[in-house]
């Protein structure tokens, strides 16, 4: 039985405490906190036919893909808040299968570099591979760690409002502060000149979407730490995160709607009072939670004005968008194990291209250069579940970064229908990645049964990115002194959850569930559940 209901076949029913916009990690983790924790009735409406996100998957020819997950960290651990967190939402019904001891590798040319689990092996490792850089693999792993103790903090002051947020946040936020402040290439060069170490310690990069020279150090050692201990894998497949979260949320009596696009956010006396949908209805609760962005939030929902709206608005028009992808889908009619798939991802990069900033800038401006960086994942490889599922199938994702304004010609075309120039330039893309891929996977070549590829007009259609972008706000040090990127906002009862309020990445995601749902009801619902 289906666990959502579509909203072009039916309404929901009854009164709601709160409306939740969109069905991503940050707004299914606040609907699961408030519904089973704080007992309040909640109403997810989420546009796309799929829920869950950027953690749903799509289906066709016989083949199933990941959209928006390739891998996790500290999920799979018994101990740590992800891990216990996910288990509770999960109602201990979501099992996670490890990448291995390698979970990364980063490829320049012929020369591979493995990231592996546990710090010691991790640094081991990479002291193998740059002996003489001993003192700073050990001061780098150091900062990673210092910057995720602060990190605490600093999310969680993001729950706060009133006299409690002006006495702690300073105290709250420094530290972190202190760091985020800096890109990761200024730290990395405070600890090395080694442009090859730096260029291998960045090798992740595409998990936040910003070259070192533009990251925010803080957004860099976050994903470091988050993989450390590992990496792992939904058994029987992404969708499964939604799917097994979802039920208890639906045991409290509240409703899951797919279909269900909101046009407006309803204000009344500059208070928010609930949501008009495409369809005209209204739906109406003391709170409303978007977790479509800020930028969407503000910039298309938000259609009547509020309260030191100039200022705010100033501040969202000071926040870039992140960059943009494609994705190469493949599908095979062999098994990941006679076509000799691993698990652990790969990083490709071109032949000495340790400088991640010079590959990336050559590569706007001349698009016929060699791409920046290809990340390969391999995920009938990843889930054991798969070879029940699909049996004699695989799949492999491939992406790389391509930017908006190379698909804008298409704006404003249908999905399936832009026509025959849109289809011979992601042909030609399409090509360019797979005579790449065969370079490093030669057994796939001539046995592809199935490819297609995403652009951002894809991300733009089904996730509602206006410019089709992958993570968010960018993650540069801007960002993280912003001011406004938390749940409350200058409207009453309307709240902000998702990536835009603490990172990209599942992880990031549902914290800021917790972080939303707890400044509303002004205790933290972690305690008692974890
Ligand atoms: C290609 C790619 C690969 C990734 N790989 C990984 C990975 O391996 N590991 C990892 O941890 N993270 C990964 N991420 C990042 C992760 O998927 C996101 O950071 C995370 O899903 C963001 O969660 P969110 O809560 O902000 O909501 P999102 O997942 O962004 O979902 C927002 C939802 O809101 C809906 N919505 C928008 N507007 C409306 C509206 N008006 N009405 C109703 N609904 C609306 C959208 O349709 C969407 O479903 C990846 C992302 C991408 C794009």
């Amino acid at each position: 039985m289906s666990l959502t209901k579509s909203f072009k076949r039916e309404k929901p029913t009854g009164n709601f405490d709160v409306i939740l916009i969109g069905s991503g990690p940050g707004s299914f983790t606040a609907a699961s906190l408030l519904s089973r924790v704080a007992g309040k009735r909640v109403l997810i409406l989420e546009k796309h036919y799929t829920p869950g996100g950027f953690t749903h998957v799509f289906k066709r020819r016989g083949f199933e893909w990941d959209v928006g997950i390739h891998y996790l960290g500290e999920f799979h651990r018994e101990k740590g808040m992800s891990g216990r967190l996910m288990r509770y939402l999960c109602d201990d019904q979501l099992r996670w299968e490890e990448l291995g001891e390698v979970y990364d590798k980063i490829i320049f040319g012929q020369e591979v570099y493995e990231f592996k689990k546990g710090i010691d092996n991790f640094k081991d490792t990479l002291k193998g591979y740059f002996p003489e850089e001993q003192e700073a693999i050990d001061r780098y792993i150091d900062l990673v760690y210092q910057l995720q103790f602060a990190a605490r903090d600093f999310f969680m002051e993001k729950a706060l409002s009133g006299i409690p947020r002006r006495l702690a946040s300073r105290r709250m936020r420094k530290d972190f502060l202190a760091l985020s402040g800096k890109s990761t290439l200024e730290v990395l060069r405070s600890l090395t000149d080694n442009q090859k170490l730096i260029g291998v310690l960045t090798g992740q990069y595409g998990d936040y979407g910003l070259t070192p020279g533009q990251s925010s150090f803080a957004m860099h050692a976050m994903v470091v730490k988050h993989y450390l201990n590992g990496a792992c894998f939904p058994v029987g497949g992404c969708e499964q995160i939604f799917e097994t979260i979802a039920k208890p949320i639906i045991d409290t009596g509240s409703e899951i709607f797919t279909n269900a696009a909101v046009e407006e956010i309803i204000l009344s006396d500059g208070k928010c009072k609930g949501v008009r949908m495409e369809d005209g209805s209204e739906w109406f609760a003391p709170a409303v939670i978007s977790g479509a962005g800020i930028h969407n939030t503000f910039r298309k929902l938000v259609k009547e004005s509020f309260k030191d709206q100039e200022a705010y608005s100033e501040q969202i028009e000071a926040l870039n968008a992140s960059a943009s992808h494609i994705a190469l889908y493949l599908g095979f009619e062999e098994s990941s194990e006679s076509l000799g798939l691993e698990r652990p991802n790969f990083w490709i990069y071109p032949e000495h291209g340790y400088d991640h900033d010079h590959n990336l800038n050559r590569y706007l401006e001349d698009p016929e250069v060699d791409f920046p960086m290809i990340y390969v994942s391999f995920p009938s490889a990843k889930d054991p579940d798969w070879p029940r599922r699909y049996p004699g199938k695989s799949t492999v994702d491939v992406i790389t970064m391509a930017p908006y304004t190379w698909f804008k010609p298409w704006e404003g075309t249908r999905w399936m229908k832009r026509g025959e120039d849109y289809e011979a330039f992601k042909e030609k893309l399409s090509k360019r990645l797979l005579d790449k891929i065969f370079e490093y996977l030669p057994q796939l070549k001539g046995k592809v049964a199935h490819y297609e590829l995403s652009t951002p007009l894809s991300t733009h259609n089904f996730c509602s990115y206006a410019q089709g972008e992958i993570y968010g706000i960018e993650h540069t040090p801007e960002r993280f002194k912003s001011p406004i990127l938390r749940p409350h906002t200058p409207i009453k009862n309307l709240f902000l959850t998702g990536q835009d309020i603490v990172t990209c990445g599942i992880g990031g995601a549902m914290l800021s569930g917790v972080i939303t749902a707890s400044a509303m009801q002004k205790k933290n619902l972690l305690k008692g559940i974890i």
